[in-house]
């Protein structure tokens, strides 16, 4: 089984392979091989080499959305679909204003469309965010995906899905697809700050005395 987060030599970074793990996917020469033909096709080699590029022109120094914009300049994206979670929709607006104001034409979907009842896919009242499954209306990442393929976007944005909900639209998605952010409701959309705290404040959760504490 590869275990490439526990590997701490790293020589595919250094293209040493004396030093990897004894398990390691840059030795599966099957797979690689198949990886690289990938590669060979017109589209994923473009999206290889402007993301290359645009990592290294920028790096360190321009955000993540600076990031998606050269992007797209680059790959010549010029209609973008935004997929937004509800709970962003002044982020949505704003990022919209920003996208259009650097040449873009934005077409944006917010994750409540069709305005479908949380009891359509069988949910119940207590597993609703205000006890009644009748009258909230359910996360609809399949139709986001769906009109953004029926207007033909050439580049999809994926703006604070909800875990799961972001699934479904990736599975969805025709057009190639990237995010601006994930949504973590508890620490202002940053997962990575308590991962951060892991040793620390955070340890009793993610290290529960109890090992089933997060199935239910
Ligand atoms: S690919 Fe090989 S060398 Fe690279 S991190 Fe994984 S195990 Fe280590």
């Amino acid at each position: 089984m590869y275990q490439c987060a526990k590997c701490v030599q790293l020589g595919c970074e250094k293209q040493d392979l004396d030093k990897t793990l004894p398990e390691c996917p840059s030795k599966n020469n099957e797979v690689q091989g198949l990886t690289k033909k990938e590669y060979g096709k017109e589209e994923n080699k473009k999206i290889s080499y402007h993301s290359a590029c645009v990592e290294a022109k920028g790096y360190g120094q321009d955000t993540r959305l600076i990031e998606i914009i050269k992007f797209m300049n680059r790959m010549a994206y010029k209609k973008i679909g935004l997929a937004f979670c509800a709970g962003f929709t002044k982020e949505g607006r704003e990022v919209t204003k920003i996208l259009e104001y650097n040449g873009f034409e934005v077409v944006s979907v917010i994750c409540k469309n069709g305005a479908i009842p949380k009891t359509f896919v069988g949910l119940e009242d207590e597993n609703t965010i205000r006890g009644s499954a009748e009258k909230e209306v359910m996360c609809n990442p399949i139709g986001q995906a769906k009109i953004l393929a029926d207007c033909k976007t050439d580049f999809n944005l994926v703006l604070g899905l909800c875990v799961g909900h972001d699934t479904l639209f990736f599975k969805y998605t025709e057009a190639p697809v990237t995010v601006i952010a994930v949504k973590d409701r508890v620490t202002g959309h940053n997962p990575l700050a308590p991962v951060y705290c892991s040793e620390g404040y955070y340890k009793k959760k993610f290290y529960p005395e109890n090992p089933d504490e997060y199935k239910f």
